[in-house]
């Protein structure tokens, strides 16, 4: 076995040996494991796809619950405020996440 391997980076798949210029295994396609910028890039993109859920699913809610008996639930419209605070929030970190580009 090979010790020397390790610190280059290898297809999840199927164990071929990557270049950082391809994106893509070269052998079977399968893409590449992603560096610390990309995982945290797609870490704020899905926080950010969850806050934006919780917000909409929470405001039709507050809407559906407003035409049927004329009610403001006020837990449910902290939510809606909570939630659009934290995903313009989290809007912003990525926009300034990826304006800050892969490279320190
Ligand atoms: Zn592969």
């Amino acid at each position: 076995m090979n010790t020397e391997l390790q610190a280059a980076p290898v297809c999840p798949q199927c164990g071929e040996t990557l270049t950082d210029e391809d994106g893509v295994c070269p052998k079977c396609q399968a893409p590449e494991p992603q560096n610390d910028w990309e995982k945290e890039r797609e870490r704020l993109k899905r926080l950010w796809v969850v806050a934006a859920l919780f917000f909409w699913f929470s405001l039709f809610f507050q809407a559906g619950l407003f035409i049927l008996d004329g009610t403001l639930n006020l837990i449910i419209l902290s939510v809606i405020m909570g939630t659009m605070v934290l995903g313009i929030f989290l809007k912003f970190r990525l926009y300034l996440h990826v304006r800050k580009g892969p490279k320190d």
